[in-house]
C-alpha cells in the first residue's frame, strides 16, 4: 500500500490537475460511468465531533474508495490542528485490497475550488471580468485563486459577514494582480460571476442583489438547513450540481425544492455540459447557478491523481500490507 502524508501535498498537487481530475469525474458521473455511495456523517458525541464517509466508484478512471473525517470543533484551540480533518482511502477495484492512504486535508480545498472552476469555466460568459465573493474565510482563499484563472476578470469584489476577514480575499487579487473592493450586498449586482462559500443558516444573496448573465457557484451549502442564497434566485436561474440527489436534500436547491419553487427535474448534472449533452448557458441574459454539494469522487479523483504524481517523484511511502 502506498501513502502520501498531509506534508507532501501541496507540493503535489496543482490547481490545474485538480481541475483536470474534478471534470473528468463529473463527465463520469453524468455518462453513468461513476457514481458516489450514500454519505454517512454523524454526531459521535465526543469532542462535539462530525465524522463521516463520503465514497464512490469512478468504473471509466478505477478509482474506488472513500473520504474518511470531518469537524473537530476543538482542534485548533486545545491542540493547534486544524478542525477539518480528512483521510482518502483508495481501494484496488480488481481485487479489493488497499491501494493508497492520502492525507485529505489540502485536497478537500483544492477539490472544492476546482469543482467551482469547472462550473465557471463551463458556465459563465466568456466577456466575465467581475468575480463577486460572499464569504472570506478558508475556502474562500482556495475559490477565488482558482476562479481566477477561469476568465480574464479585472476586478474582485467581496462581501463577508465578518468584514475583518475580508483582506484574505484582498490577498488573495493582490496576488494575482486584480484590484479588490469591498461591498454591499446591493454592490454585488456589478459581478458576472459570483461563489458564496460560507458556513450560513440563512440566505445572503437576494434574487435583487444578481445582475442578469451572471454565474453563481454556491459551494457553501452542504448539509441539511445550511442555505446561502434566497429560493426565488434559485427559481430564477437555470440550475447545474455536481449531483442532483445532494442538491435537493443537502445542497443549496434543498430549499427551493421544498418550497416548490423548483422541480427535481429541472437541475442538471454539470457533468453533462461536460460531456456535451446539454447546451448549458443558452443567451448572454440567463442567470446559471452551479450549486456544489461535494461528492466522494471528487475526493477520489484528486487522491488518484495525487497518488500517481507522488509515484512519478518516488516520494510516495510504500508498506507491506
Ligand atoms: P471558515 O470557518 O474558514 O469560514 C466561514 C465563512 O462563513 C466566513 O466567511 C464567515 O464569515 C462566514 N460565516 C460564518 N457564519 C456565518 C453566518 N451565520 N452567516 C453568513 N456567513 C457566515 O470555513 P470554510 O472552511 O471556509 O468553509 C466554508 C463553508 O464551506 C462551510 O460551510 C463548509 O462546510 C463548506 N464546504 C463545502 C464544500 C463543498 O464541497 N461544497 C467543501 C468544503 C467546505
Amino acid at each position: 500500500m502506498l501513502i502520501v502524508p498531509e506534508r507532501e501535498i501541496a507540493d503535489l498537487m496543482t490547481r490545474e490537475a485538480a481541475f483536470a481530475a474534478v471534470e473528468k469525474v463529473f463527465a463520469a458521473m453524468a455518462a453513468g460511468d461513476a457514481y458516489n455511495f450514500p454519505v454517512v456523517r454523524e454526531a459521535i458525541g465526543h469532542e462535539d465531533a462530525l465524522y463521516g464517509f463520503k465514497g464512490g466508484f469512478d468504473r471509466s478512471g478505477l478509482t474506488l474508495g472513500l473520504k474518511a473525517g470531518g469537524y473537530w470543533p476543538n482542534n485548533l484551540e486545545k491542540r493547534g490542528i486544524i478542525n477539518h480533518q480528512s483521510t482518502v482511502f483508495l481501494f484496488d477495484p480488481d481485487t479489493g485490497k488497499a491501494r493508497a492512504m492520502v492525507g485529505g486535508n489540502l485536497l478537500t480545498a483544492l477539490r472544492t475550488a476546482a469543482a467551482s472552476s469547472v462550473s465557471i469555466r463551463h458556465l459563465a460568459r466568456e466577456d466575465a471580468r467581475v468575480i463577486g465573493m460572499v464569504g472570506a474565510g478558508h475556502q474562500a482563499t482556495f475559490q477565488l485563486r482558482a476562479a481566477l484563472e477561469q476568465r480574464d476578470f479585472d476586478k474582485v469584489i467581496g462581501w463577508n459577514l465578518h468584514p475583518e476577514m475580508l483582506p484574505n480575499l484582498e490577498k488573495v487579487a493582490a496576488e494575482a494582480g486584480v484590484p479588490f473592493e469591498a461591498v454591499e450586498l446591493t454592490g454585488m449586482r456589478e459581478a458576472d460571476v459570483i461563489i458564496s462559500i460560507t458556513s450560513s443558516f440563512d440566505a445572503i444573496l437576494m434574487a435583487e442583489h444578481v445582475s442578469p448573465g451572471c454565474h453563481i457557484a454556491c459551494m457553501g451549502t452542504d448539509t441539511k438547513g445550511k442555505q446561502e442564497v434566497s429560493p426565488a434566485l434559485l427559481a430564477k436561474a437555470t440550475v447545474f450540481t455536481d449531483e442532483v440527489a445532494q442538491s435537493v436534500s443537502i445542497g443549496e436547491a434543498q430549499h427551493a425544492v421544498a418550497q416548490g419553487l423548483i422541480d427535481e427535474s429541472a437541475i442538471t448534472q454539470l457533468g453533462a455540459v461536460i460531456n456535451g449533452a446539454h447546451p448549458g448557458r443558452r443567451s448572454a441574459e440567463e442567470i446559471t447557478l452551479f450549486d456544489g454539494t461535494g461528492v466522494g469522487l471528487q475526493d477520489l479523483a484528486v487522491a488518484a491523481a495525487v497518488v500517481d504524481l507522488a509515484v512519478e517523484k518516488g516520494i510516495a511511502i510504500e508498506v507491506d500490507f
